[in-house]
């Protein structure tokens, strides 16, 4: 089973990937977490992202594209994947078209989670990360996922652990490029998700198409997300 999964930043992207990867035990591929894992370890991968990420730019295809696909070649890919983040623009989807087909995979679904541009900005801003697990959605403007109190500061409301937040998200200027990014119909992710519904016309329905409406909850999201994967 091979999934991708798109979604503004702010959309609950992640939360709702978590669900479609325990659903279907598939390796969780993030690329925007393969760059900060590289960043937090000092790779020369993550010195040549880190500027790209703090600007709220794209880090460049020659890079993005090659860890990528890499990375799908590994161990724990073999029986599928779920991958959030990527492609996040045109020439991103045609790479990896290409090597799918290179190495005789297809694509089962593509999820698109919708959702209006302001709402999404403000949904990041609020967003905080556990340290200890990336799959821990915690969000201070979310009622569905705020964080837990203690000692006047918020922990991670799955397990207590400590929370921080991402330069990148508290940056609006960041933010705005990113969404620029996103919502760009022309060679930006929209376009991405367009090319692979392009092909999903061409192609009798295969992937399947599947768009969620993002306004609701967390748990109304998923619900309608987990109906329509059947
Ligand atoms: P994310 O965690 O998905 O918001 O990604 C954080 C940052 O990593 C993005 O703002 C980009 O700078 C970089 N990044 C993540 N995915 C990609 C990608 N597919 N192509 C280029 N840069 C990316």
């Amino acid at each position: 089973m091979n999934i991708l999964i798109f979604g503004p930043n702010g959309s609950g992207k992640g939360t709702q990937g978590a669900v479609v990867q325990k659903k279907f035990n598939l390796p969780h591929i993030e690329s925007g977490v393969i760059f900060r894992e590289n960043i937090k370890k000092g790779t020369q991968l993550g010195i040549k992202a880190k500027a790209y990420i703090d600007r709220g730019d794209l880090v460049p295809d020659d890079i993005t594209i090659p860890m990528i696909l890499n990375r799908l070649q590994e161990a724990d890919c073999k029986n599928g994947w779920l991958l959030d983040g990527f492609p996040r623009n045109v020439e991103q989807a045609k790479a990896l078209d290409k090597a799918l087909k290179e190495a005789g995979m297809a694509l089962d679904y593509v999820i698109e989670i919708v959702l209006d541009r302001d709402s999404a900005k403000k949904r990041i801003m609020g967003r905080r990360l556990c340290e200890k697990d990336n799959n821990h959605p915690n969000n201070i403007y979310i009622d569905a996922i705020k964080p837990a109190e203690k000692d006047g500061g918020f922990v991670c409301r799955v397990c207590g652990g400590k929370l921080s937040t991402r330069a990148d998200d508290q940056d609006e200027a960041a933010i705005n490029k990113r969404h620029d990014i996103y919502y760009d119909t022309k060679t930006g992710t929209l376009a991405a998700v367009q090319y692979f519904k392009d092909i999903s016309k061409q192609n009798g329905g295969k992937p399947k198409i599947i768009e969620v409406d993002g306004t609701p909850g967390v748990k109304e999201v998923s619900e309608a997300l987990l109906a329509k994967l059947g």
